[in-house]
């Protein structure tokens, strides 16, 4: 997608703090982290929102999740505890429209969410 910024950085055009990355996904801090540790997991492949998704991106939709408890395990959260999110639409809270998964730690989280 050639004007999307989430692709821009999975392809290496724009720099970003990489955090994590295969062949699928890249994990990346997000520029205005609304907790300590604020990081966005994305797969490299061009989905614009969750209703997007297809029967064959199963493989790729677990893939975010275990590079989440990866990462969880070396930045050593996995005891005290993160969130893991996805925003999709306007009321979701969606601004960028290249899924990508919202991981929150260090911090004490609130439910509900506002
Ligand atoms: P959304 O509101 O779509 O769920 O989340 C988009 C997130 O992407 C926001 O938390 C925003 O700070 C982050 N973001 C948007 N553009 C960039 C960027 O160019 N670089 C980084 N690192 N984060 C971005
Ligand atoms: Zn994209």
């Amino acid at each position: 997608m050639k004007d999307c910024i989430f692709c821009k950085i999975a392809n290496n055009i724009i720099d970003v703090d990489k955090i994590y990355e295969n062949k699928d996904l890249i994990a990346f801090n997000d520029m205005n982290p609304q907790a300590p540790f604020h990081i966005l997991i994305i797969p490299k492949k061009h989905i614009s929102t969750i209703n997007d998704l297809e029967n064959t991106d199963k493989r790729l939709i677990g893939e975010l999740f275990i590079a989440a408890k990866k990462i969880a395990y070396k930045n050593k959260i996995s005891d005290s505890g993160y969130r893991l999110i996805f925003n999709c639409n306007e009321n979701g809270g969606q601004t960028v429209f290249h899924i990508h998964l919202h991981m929150l730690a260090k911090r004490k989280m609130s439910w509900p969410p506002g």
